[in-house]
């Protein structure tokens, strides 16, 4: 946005703003964010929820019923309740997904700039910048029945905070990423799995590449920041080169992030752990990855052992360089080894990060972290 001229600078207020000023062209631009934005709302602004998109043949005791794996079995939903639902989530999907198009800097103008009830989605496009923004709970009113996922299957929900598909150079700082006011947990039981609303908080898939993700604050959510969606997608490598560094990950549950394919260099960033029986890893090693981990700091409760702070999901790799856990210095591959002593990881990945700015020395990122992530963060009021 750069070299956006003067036509191409906009300040938005709600979301017709916001979709006019992202109308899809060829030079730079500019969209300044002021205030709060509520995604799911009409053109006149009037609030939407799951009864205006609801396709009117779709209902939840209706689905449940139909496809509970006792009658129905294990194959995928099909048939006209499963059209309803499909027809449901392409109502909400239009209104609450915004296209961020190419050579465009989102920013929030203020402290208090926030994009609530949907998510950004930059799909094939590039130099993108996304700042001081709170992306809040794109929740999914009709997350889709997966009979097979976990063998007693799943709900999952379709929505990213920020989607990244065949994106490339991108840079998203000083954001807060969050569920909002309606987390997972609180959700009912639905077929006996929890009904899940959100999907990722940043997803990076679909062979993007040369991705920055600094000074995010991403919080209380599960799976966070997936990079490469799958094992099949063998175009990926090559791919996924992203850095991740200042990030603070309050309580987030696993993928934090979570890679496969890419060269990921995971610096600096502070991962605070506040209950143990709600987290299950924070960086997870997936299929042909390779995760340069350097200088990042844990704070985690006594109950949890350091050998559970990375996870292995078919990597082979892994190198960290002076990360703590609580103050102290780690060797986080040795204590996944001992862990999983079958699990071979090699201590090397093949690559190194190119020099850069540099890296903090661990003890220094709870306290410049913790003072400077998130959104509203570059904002300093100043006297008249
Ligand atoms: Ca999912
Ligand atoms: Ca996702």
């Amino acid at each position: 946005g750069a070299d956006a001229a003067a036509q191409d600078v906009h300040t938005v207020r709600n979301r017709a703003e916001l979709v006019a000023a992202l109308t899809p062209h060829d030079r730079p631009r500019i969209v300044k964010v002021l205030g709060r934005i509520d995604l799911s709302v009409d053109d006149a602004g009037r609030p939407l929820g799951a009864d205006d998109y609801r396709d009117p043949a779709f209902n939840w005791p209706a689905y449940a019923a139909a496809f509970d794996p006792a009658t129905w079995g294990r194959k995928p939903p099909v048939g006209p309740l499963e059209d309803a639902r499909l027809a449901s989530a392409k109502a909400q999907a239009a209104r609450v997904v915004i296209a961020v198009p190419s050579r465009t800097t989102l920013i929030g103008w203020g402290p208090g700039a926030a994009l609530v009830n949907g998510g950004l989605a930059l799909i094939r496009v590039r130099d993108i910048i996304i700042r001081n923004l709170q992306v809040s709970d794109a929740y999914d009113h009709f997350p889709a029945w997966d009979p097979k996922d976990n063998g007693h299957g799943e709900w999952n929900s379709e929505y990213d905070n920020i989607t990244l598909r065949q994106a490339e150079q991108v840079w998203v700082d000083h954001c807060t990423l969050d569920d909002g006011p309606r987390p997972d947990s609180a959700e009912p039981l639905l077929l006996g799995r929890p009904l899940q609303r959100h999907d990722g908080l940043l997803d990076i898939t679909r062979a993007s590449s040369h991705i920055t993700v600094s000074w995010n604050h991403f919080r209380h959510h599960d799976k966070t920041s997936l990079v490469g969606g799958s094992d099949r997608h063998t175009e990926d490598e090559g791919r996924l080169k992203v850095t991740y560094h200042h990030n603070l990950w309050e309580q987030t549950k696993e993928r934090s992030p979570r890679v496969r394919f890419g060269q990921v260099h995971v610096y600096n960033n502070l991962y605070l752990i506040h209950q143990a029986a709600a987290f299950s890893y924070s960086i997870g090693l997936g299929h042909r990855s390779a995760v340069y981990s350097q200088h990042n700091a844990w704070q985690t409760p006594p109950e949890l052992p350091a050998s559970r702070l990375v996870g292995v999901y078919k990597g082979d790799a892994f190198e960290d360089h002076g990360s703590i856990v609580n103050g102290a210095v780690v060797d986080l591959l040795a204590l996944l080894s001992a862990r999983q002593p079958t699990q071979n990881i090699a201590p090397a990945v093949g690559w190194r990060p190119a020099p850069g700015p540099e890296v903090d020395p661990a003890e220094q990122v709870p306290s410049r972290v913790r003072a400077g992530a998130g959104a509203g963060r570059l904002w300093t009021p100043t006297a008249p």
